[in-house]
């Protein structure tokens, strides 16, 4: 069949053809196919519709011909509802409904325009189907022939190939986009100072890169063992009263915990996997991946879309990607805190070390000072340790003093804080507390001391393993820090001086003591 101006014809997809090989935006590809199919077919209207496989419906695209974009933006073809327009699409048959049959046109399918008879024609290439191209003529026009259908179909692989080229440029620039964020994100980790820095950077990338309304980053809290949420955008103010900073939820009912994998639902509705998807009543799809480093998961990245199908395959892809960095993050966040928590604790006893003491002395003397207000400071020695030693062996020394920090921990309040200041000698900063008090608070736990059974003791003189204690209270004995260690040392001296088993409290003439030779002298108990 000879087609008449078919050199023009050809030549025109020859120009769409040059442009769609420099990898052309969808846009300008659409613009040129729909127009010059337009002209050529002297058609009114022009529209490619591309074919989503997850929602099974055909949507049409913008720009069109002949149609303003509004209509165009709200033409979707369900495929699962039969129609000419969709059976033309899954039987791969070329469509003509001529002027004489125009009853048959669904007012559904060009809603306010009156159509007359339309033509057309699926578009396929490498074996996938990717969509229709429909023209369609209103009364003013001459109506579509056999032979326009077949120029149309002859067309088709064409457009078919320009659109493919087109959507995979498309593709490929999102990808590199979305490879773009992930650098950033990937950069952040060994930029950011803070957690909490790199949670928002994480969801300002998020942000930009999915099709999402809300995203909550949640981690595992180790106390409670519950998920919490760290940071979150898009959700209510009622929702973030009620969770933020507060536990989302156990780990055992999240999906994505239990199973360490993405969890994608493209339909909330639909949804049996995950009990606690259903935190907002407009949340349509919702894609969740673990925050997670290696083996260890700590947590999940949870984004929500109020339309249904907003995520795929791909976006679960690059969000684990995402994942995992936040997970870096976290890990090597979580292992700061340790390394700083090992720095400052005592191996044996897991009490504070005395590098720790010195800071924290420092500090509670500047707020004593500062607001007037009394602060103790107590030291401690264990009576004959070296023959405790000596009987029984180093490890059980040992035992003795993780048994001793824990009778301390148990017999000092929340607000003081008990050191190992090294080798059998601990000390507990006591805030708040006049020096009176203090050595109340001192002989009470040297009674305790001397009172438990400890195993083996009956080696030590007397039968009894004891403790000595000094006192010194600032701003009764000192001025700073140096000076309250100092005079407690002191008074310590004096309570072995006196015999041991005995808290002593500092005073003046305990300067002068002559030496540090102690000797006992059971009956004598130091006084404030
Ligand atoms: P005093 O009543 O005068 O304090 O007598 P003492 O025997 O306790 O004092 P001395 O300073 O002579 O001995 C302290 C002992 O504490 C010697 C040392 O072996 C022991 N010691 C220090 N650090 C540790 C430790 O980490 N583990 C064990 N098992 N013993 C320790
Ligand atoms: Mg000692
Ligand atoms: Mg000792």
């Amino acid at each position: 069949m000879p087609l008449v101006g078919g050199n023009k014809k050809l030549k025109m997809f020859h120009e769409v053809s040059q442009s769609s090989s420099k990898g052309p935006a969808l846009v300008t590809v659409l613009k040129e196919i729909t127009e010059r199919v337009g002209e050529t077919l002297q058609a009114h209207a022009v529209a490619v519709f591309l074919y989503n496989e997850q929602g099974e419906y055909l949507l049409a695209q913008e720009p069109s011909r002949g149609l303003n974009p509004g209509v165009t933006n709200d033409l979707k073809l369900d495929m699962t509802v039969p129609g000419p327009l969709s059976d033309s699409f899954r039987d791969s048959k070329p469509l003509l409904i001529a002027r004489r049959n125009s009853k048959n046109i669904n007012s559904s399918i060009l809603p306010d325009y009156k159509v007359v008879d339309l033509i057309a024609n699926p578009l396929s290439t490498r074996g996938k189907d990717i969509g229709l191209i429909v023209l369609a003529n209103k009364m003013n026009r001459k109506g579509f022939t056999a032979r326009d259908l077949k120029f149309l179909e002859l067309l088709s692989p064409q457009i078919s190939v320009f659109l493919d080229n087109a959507l995979l440029y498309r593709k490929s620039e999102e990808k590199l986009a979305q490879l773009t964020s992930l650098i950033r994100v990937v950069d952040a980790i060994n930029t950011v100072s803070s957690l909490d820095h790199l949670y928002n950077l994480a969801l300002d990338v998020i942000k930009g890169l999915f099709r999402v309304d809300k995203a909550l980053i949640n981690i595992v809290n180790n106390q409670t063992g519950l998920l919490e949420t760290v940071r979150s955008f898009g959700y209510s103010q009622e929702y973030i009263r009620s969770h933020l900073s507060h536990p989302f939820e156990k780990v055992e009912k999240c999906y994505v915990m239990r199973f360490d994998g993405a969890f994608l639902c493209l339909d909330v509705a639909e949804e049996g996997r995950c009990p606690n998807i259903s935190i907002d009543k407009d949340t349509r799809s919702v894609l969740c991946v673990p925050v997670r480093s290696g083996k260890n998961t700590y947590g999940i990245l949870h984004m929500a879309s109020d339309a249904r199908n907003a995520f795929d395959d791909d976006d679960a892809t690059l969000a684990n990607a995402i994942g995992e960095q936040i997970g870096m993050a976290v890990e090597s966040a979580r292992l700061f805190e340790e390394i700083n928590r090992l720095a400052i604790t005592d191996g044996l006893t897991g009490l504070y070390n005395v590098r720790h003491l010195k800071r924290v002395l420092g500090e509670e003397v500047r707020r004593s000072l500062r607001y007037s207000r009394p602060l103790s400071f107590i030291m401690l020695d264990i009576d004959y340790f070296k023959v405790y030693n000596d009987n029984n062996g180093h490890p059980r020394g040992d035992d003795l003093l993780r048994i001793l920090a824990g009778l301390l921990r148990q017999n000092t309040r929340d607000v003081d804080t008990v050191f190992r200041y090294g080798g059998e000698e601990f000390s507990v900063i006591i805030p708040e507390v006049c020096k009176q008090e203090a050595f109340s608070m001192a002989d009470r736990i040297r009674r305790v001391i001397q009172d438990y059974a400890f195993s083996l003791e009956d080696g030590q003189p007397g039968g009894n393993l004891t403790v000595s204690m000094g006192v010194a209270n600032l701003p009764a004995d000192a001025v700073d820090s140096a000076e309250l260690i100092e005079k407690a040392d002191r008074a310590l001296y004096r309570a072995k001086q006196m015999g041991r088993n005995t808290a002593c409290s500092y005073a003046a003439e305990h300067d002068t003591d002559a030496s540090h030779v102690w000797g006992p002298s059971p009956d004598n108990r130091g006084q404030p």
